[in-house]
């Protein structure tokens, strides 16, 4: 039966070239990085080839450039490794629609949840600016506003909130996992004392991420044993992993531009015939700029999990929100800090397209949403 993938915030398949990379690597490679001989310095040579190409992709210096797992451990080590740079630890503010490895460090039972304080969205889902400025005034000392959200796709006003962290001499952490490969990038200008960035998001491999640190900024470490990753991130370092790891973000970043133009024609022409099969329908964060692979569509009167559930036995892969959450019964933390009654955040449903995505696959969603709609309003008689 025929697929049609539009689940590309949750995971991009690696691409073909990422994965040679990667074979060629694990093929090529037997020593350990940190080894003296002449195996262990070719996988150093490999790693640090690996961080200069990334660090140029980036525009960032090679040593601003920090290997981890992905994108969840970038984000930790982060704002913890901000905040427990100081006694007591430094207060901490998160957006009200960060990821959930930002979002619950700062929430009860998170272990910064008794210094942190939240920045309300508005009902596009934009961070509050004056509400910033106020938590800023007040002492915020670490703040983390996202790039781009990975629900809704909305894109966070950065160089503002850059300029007032600066004013007010806090940490910036941006967690640019949905927005790198999609949006322009440079760690130079963003104005951010740290980034995170994922593997698998860009179409590289899972189970590797970035931390890139401003030159100066000092974290402390969470895990302590070696001095790999200059003792930030010890353990033994996934070379083969890191090589292909440069290998995507150097496409990613080379074919940024044709990609985002060709996604944003395929998905508006989603977003608007969808809407005219469920005339109630709206895409929650429309008012905002977004990027342009992602439409977060509400269908009142609908069940969100249920018209997934129907469209994946159909052959259409969508979501309900982020990943690591939709298996859970919640309703979308981002969605309600947008102002959604729950009712209307539970029938709401995430399509996001990807490189991969065709005018073809477009057609079959929609043809096959079409069916599942009216399949739900004759069951629901
Ligand atoms: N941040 C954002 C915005 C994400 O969308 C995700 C994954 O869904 C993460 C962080 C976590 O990344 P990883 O899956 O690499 O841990």
């Amino acid at each position: 039966m025929r697929r049609v993938y539009l689940d590309h915030n949750a995971t991009s398949p690696m691409r073909p070239e990422v994965r040679e990379a990667l074979l060629e690597a694990i093929d090529s490679l037997h020593g350990n990085a940190s080894s003296l001989h002449a195996e262990g310095r070719a996988a150093r040579r490999l790693l640090e080839d690996a961080r200069e190409r990334i660090a140029a992709a980036l525009d960032a210096h090679p040593d601003e450039v920090f290997f981890t797992s992905g994108g969840t451990e970038s984000n930790n080590t982060a704002i913890l490794g901000l905040s427990l740079r100081t006694k007591p630890p430094s207060s901490v503010t998160v957006s009200a629609v960060e990821h959930p490895s930002v979002y619950e460090l700062a929430q009860p039972p998170g272990p910064l949840a008794e210094r942190s304080t939240v920045i309300p969205v508005s009902a596009e889902g934009v961070v509050c600016l004056e509400r910033l400025e106020v938590l800023l005034r007040n002492r915020a000392r670490v703040v983390a506003v996202m790039h781009a959200n990975n629900e809704t796709g909305v894109i966070q006003p950065i160089e503002e909130v850059a300029d007032l962290c600066r004013r007010y001499g806090a940490y910036l952490h941006v967690d640019a996992v949905q927005s790198v490969g999609r949006l322009a990038f440079s760690f130079a200008s963003i104005g951010a004392s740290t980034a995170s960035i994922s593997g698998h998001k860009l179409q590289g491999p899972p189970g590797i991420g970035l931390l890139l640190i401003r030159r100066g900024t000092r974290l402390q470490p969470l895990l302590f044993g070696g001095p790999q990753e200059r003792g930030l991130r010890p353990g033994t370092e996934a070379v083969a992993l890191a090589h292909a790891m440069a290998r995507a973000v150097e496409l990613a970043v080379a074919e940024r531009s044709e990609q985002s133009a060709r996604l944003r024609r395929l998905r508006d022409q989603f977003e608007n015939a969808a809407l005219s099969l469920w005339p109630p329908a709206r895409v929650n964060g429309a008012g905002a700029p977004r990027l342009p692979n992602t439409s977060n569509i509400c269908f009142p009167g609908l069940d969100g999990q249920a018209l997934v559930m129907a469209l994946d036995m159909e052959g259409v892969a969508a979501s309900t929100g982020s990943a690591c959450s939709s298996g859970a019964a919640a309703p979308s933390h981002v969605l309600l800090a947008m102002g959604l009654p729950e009712e209307l955040a539970r029938a709401s449903v995430r399509f996001s397209f990807g490189p991969g995505s065709t005018d073809e696959d477009v057609q079959f969603a929609l043809d096959r949403l079409q069916s599942v709609l009216r399949r739900l309003v004759q069951s629901q008689r």
